[in-house]
């Protein structure tokens, strides 16, 4: 069975769809079966940033009963497994919620890495992203604001028994007003696993639908991308 991880975060735009599919898609070149599953339902743009288009069946229709979990996953770049459209809390509410554990548990026999996008904050949508995976890692910017939202974030998903695994610093600039990685550790009690830069590059190449492992391979952020995928690989 593989790891299911979730990739969550207090605010908004800190980065976790772009850290879920450059992630992915590393992990996937260091020969790891890779399954994203795009779970923010608001912004539902994995797919957009995998540069993947023509997609007509989605998680949605899954879980409402109507398509098959087989045909909703899509390939993506590097042979990352895609499964798109998030959960519609219509389509929630509908379904079961052994009919959800069950689905996880099947798309968990399909790779060594479950990777799910959240969606910010701690709405509806974003507690169940929180128990779909069985561990966490926590997607922040270095400011405080960003990191006592993330300690909500943690503190909800462990009481929902998903365990955090750490935290990635992204968009990191090492300007004053950052808080360091030693301080984040102390507030968020959880280790940083990952330091991704600011890095124009990202913008770029999610312009271009191409992930940035792969449009530019030696920028500073994807560097710190792939690091954090051959750390994750390893960890137990
Ligand atoms: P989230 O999924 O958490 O809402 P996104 O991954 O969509 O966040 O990123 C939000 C915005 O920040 C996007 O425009 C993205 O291109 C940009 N971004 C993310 N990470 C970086 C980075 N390391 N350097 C520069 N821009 C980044
Ligand atoms: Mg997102």
């Amino acid at each position: 069975e593989g790891r299911s991880i979730v990739f969550a975060s207090g605010k908004g735009g800190t980065g976790k769809t772009t850290t879920v599919a450059n992630l992915g898609v590393a992990l996937a070149q260091f020969g790891k079966e890779v399954i994203l599953i795009d779970a923010d339902i608001t912004m539902a743009n994995l797919s957009l940033i995998l540069g993947m288009e023509d997609i007509p069946i989605t998680l949605h229709d899954v879980l409402a009963g109507e398509a098959d979990i087989k045909d909703a996953i899509y390939e993506g770049p590097a042979g990352v497994k895609v499964i798109p459209g998030g959960l519609s809390l219509e389509k929630i509410k509908k379904a079961k919620p052994e009919k959800l554990r069950e689905l996880i548990r099947e798309i968990s026999q399909m790779g060594d890495f479950i990777m799910i996008d959240a969606p910010a904050g701690l709405e509806i949508t974003s507690v169940t992203a929180l128990l779909i995976g069985k561990e966490l890692i926590i997607v922040t910017n270095p400011e405080i604001s960003a990191i006592t939202d993330s300690l909500k974030t943690k503190l909800v998903a462990e009481k929902l028994g998903t365990l955090p695994l750490g935290a990635v610093l992204n968009r990191v600039t090492n300007e004053k007003t950052e808080l360091t990685k030693e301080e984040i550790e102390a507030i968020l009690e959880v280790p940083v696993l990952g330091i991704v830069p600011e890095d124009p590059e990202v913008k770029r190449a999610s312009a271009y639908g191409v992930p940035l492992v792969i449009k530019n391979p030696t920028s500073p952020a994807a560097i710190s991308i792939k690091q954090l995928a051959a750390k994750l690989a390893g960890i137990k």
